[in-house]
């Protein structure tokens, strides 16, 4: 390792001033990862068409509207539908659908608009309309980025962006670079976040009026926050809040989101002042539509002013309240932070005890979401709590783990910085930039090693007065059998996750996480009946016998694909094993759980997979059980997943290709 970073480090700075210095000659274009518009004269716009048909502008203007007031919007799209205008032509279907998603999403109705958007989508299928299905694709993906949900949300991105790349939408690729970084931030790979981001600015730069345009800034600042560059954020927050206030387009909830991050700048600067003026005026943007995430974000931002400004219990009393919020749970990102402030105001509070579950809450949350920087963080405090409570090994071995991950970040940093620097346009400033940036890293590697090291000294002194030399070194040997047991267990913990590796699918050891999710939540569900359906390909082993197991896996790829594009969003699917798959459908009250299952059904059935050994045609069995009130599917999951199996037994024997439901 010692030998390995400062190669890699020289790699990187050689590499990208090469880069850097080729750029005027346009060498290295086809290198740089950034990717710039092609042919800008062919430059798709669904807006533009429309313009051009009667009330096509009156429709684009509601369209408008609908990004910042719901209630004006649905006026002026209840005119236009008196005039018929909606029925004259497909493009203002669209529309419609869309402007209808945005009106909820003000609105904060966000099922109802992610019904409007699934709808949009079957309109786009029913049509063959292929602008529309990426946009309804892009829009379902950021709805599953808000839940956490970031693997299904990057099916649908990566769908979306082939779409518009072949038909050359720009509009919708700056929108769907956003998502991927946001998803990216969150994930923690900030070089890939930035890479996205840019991508986007790229293409933003020659459309500024674009919606996105402050967002986008506004996410790379997050960038920086997350990489404790805080100077450099609230930069980027002052540039985004400029171009906010000059655009014409006022999405409220932009604001409370550049707000809040500035009051958590200045919380990570322990400027109490600013933080409270910042979060101050964050508050004043919430309106009572806003979505639950602003408003747990901006109690969480609460709670930290009040540790800042030392009223404990005050800022326990807060995190508590955004830790109740209804419906808190879909928020794991939120949720996670939530309970990480809870926690450092209740280790001031010397409640330790209450702490190191806190911790383990926010962990579990992190984790839902690979949330590394947080996890880093959330496992520093617990080496905190430990030491506090005299559990040294244990104190160690979180600093450990917050040692390693957190050193990750740091060179993941230096790389992103790089990146930033070869985007650069001013040379002499990029070299001073990063003179800086290594005095600046090298500082950080200093305190590191500082504290590791103050660590140790407290172990050795420790051991020095209590036992003897001899004794300290066969201590160091059982910690050290003990670290690598630990990390024998971390890898099996890893394979043991509940991802299937080959689908992305959940694999069934999620199942009992997910019914214990519904117990949780019991209150929502109360009224709610579920579908418990376990579908198997039928003759799959032919596939792989004819076609080999590479083409099988392909094959299970799609299905899976297909599957998660299908199901509405809030229902489940499991890779159970093999060929096999389960699915619970929450009921909706227009659709019966038949015609749903017949849904998922024709998605594999309908068209034929096609693979590198050509088209192959799949048949699928279901057996399942319909229409469970909720209270009966959480206490007899069991017998229930038995009695649809023993239905799909019976498809299976009675010819195959088919759905039974019924005994
Ligand atoms: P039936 O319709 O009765 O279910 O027949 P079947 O062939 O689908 O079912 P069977 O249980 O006989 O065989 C399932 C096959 O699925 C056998 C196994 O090799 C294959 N399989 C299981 N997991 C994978 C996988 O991950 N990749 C591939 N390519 N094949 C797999
Ligand atoms: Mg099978
Ligand atoms: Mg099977």
């Amino acid at each position: 390792m010692k030998v390995i970073k400062p190669v890699s480090i020289v790699l990187v700075v050689g590499v990208s001033l090469l880069l850097f210095i080729l750029r005027p000659f346009g060498f290295t274009d086809k290198d740089v990862p950034i990717e710039i518009g092609t042919a800008t004269e062919n430059i798709f716009s669904p807006d533009a068409a429309l313009a051009e048909l009667p009330y096509g502008n009156a429709v684009l203007a509601a369209r408008d509207i609908s990004r910042f007031d719901g209630e004006e919007a649905l006026l002026r799209i209840d005119l236009l539908d008196q005039r018929g205008t909606f029925q004259a032509h497909p493009l203002y279907q669209a529309y419609y659908f869309m402007i209808m998603n945005n009106i909820m999403l003000r609105l904060g109705r966000i099922d109802d608009a992610v019904a409007y958007a699934n709808q949009l989508l079957d309109y786009a299928k029913e049509n063959n309309m292929q602008w529309v299905k990426a946009s309804a694709l892009s829009e379902l993906a950021i709805e599953r980025t808000k839940r956490g949900e970031l693997d299904i949300a990057l099916v649908y991105l990566n769908e979306s962006v082939r779409i518009s790349k072949e038909i050359n939408y720009q509009g919708l690729l700056i929108k769907s670079y956003n998502t991927l970084g946001v998803i990216s931030n969150i994930s923690g790979d900030y070089a890939k976040a930035q890479t996205y981001l840019h991508n986007g600015l790229k293409l933003v730069e020659s459309n500024p009026e674009h919606l996105y345009y402050s967002k986008i800034i506004a996410n790379l600042a997050l960038i920086y926050i997350y990489l404790e560059e805080w100077h450099k954020a609230l930069e980027y927050i002052e540039k985004s809040k400029h171009i906010y206030k000059n655009g014409r387009w006022l999405e409220p909830s932009i604001m409370t989101i550049l707000l809040s991050n500035e009051s958590h700048v200045y919380f990570r600067l322990g400027d109490a002042v600013q933080a409270r003026r910042a979060y101050s005026q964050a508050d004043e943007t919430l309106v009572k539509e806003s979505s639950l995430r602003l408003q747990s974000i901006v109690s969480n931002e609460l709670s930290n002013v009040l540790y800042l400004e030392q009223q404990y219990e005050a800022a326990i009393a807060e995190s508590n309240r955004c830790l109740n919020l209804v419906g808190i749970q879909a928020l794991p990102l939120q949720r996670g932070n939530c309970y990480t402030s809870k926690a450092r105001s209740e280790i001031k509070l010397e409640n330790y005890f209450t702490a190191l579950h806190d911790l383990d809450d926010a962990i579990a949350e992190n984790n839902k979401i690979s949330n590394s920087v947080s996890l880093s963080g959330n496992h520093k405090l617990l080496s905190e709590v430990h030491e506090e409570l005299g559990n040294d090994i244990e104190a160690l071995q979180f600093f450990k783990l917050y040692y390693i991950e957190n050193k990750k970040a740091l060179f993941d940093q230096r790389q992103s910085e790089l990146y930033m620097l070869e985007e650069s346009f001013n040379a002499e400033n990029s070299r001073n930039t990063l003179a800086l940036l290594k005095t600046q890293n090298d500082l950080k590697d200093l305190e590191l090693e500082r504290q590791k090291l103050g660590v140790r000294v407290v172990f050795g002194m420790i051991f020095f007065v209590l036992l003897s030399l001899g004794y300290v070194i066969r201590k160091n040997a059982t910690i050290a059998k003990k670290n690598e047991r630990l990390q024998c267990s971390n890898t099996d913990l890893v394979e043991l996750s509940t991802r299937d590796a080959l689908t992305g699918l959940y694999n069934r050891r999620h199942f009992d996480d997910y019914i214990r999710g519904l117990k949780q939540d019991s209150a929502f569900y109360h009224n709610s009946n579920f579908t418990l359906a376990i579908m198997d390909l039928d003759h799959f082993k032919m596939i792989n016998d004819s076609h080999g197991h590479d083409v099988g896996d392909l094959v299970l790829i799609e299905v899976a694909k297909r599957f998660m594009l299908n199901l509405p969003s809030s229902d489940l699917i499991i890779r159970w094993g093999g060929e096999e798959f389960i699915c619970v459908i929450e009921n909706k009250d227009n659709v019966s759980s038949l015609q749903m299952l017949k849904k998922v059904w024709s998605a594999i059935t309908d068209e034929p997979v096609s693979t590198p050994a050509g088209d192959i045609n799949i048949t699928l069995s279901i057996g399942a059980v319909t229409d469970i009130p909720a209270v009966e599917f959480m206490a007899r999951h069991t017998e229930l997943l038995k009695r649809a199996d023993e239905r799909l037994y019976k498809a299976k024997h009675t010819g195959r290709n088919q759905i039974i439901a019924i005994d």
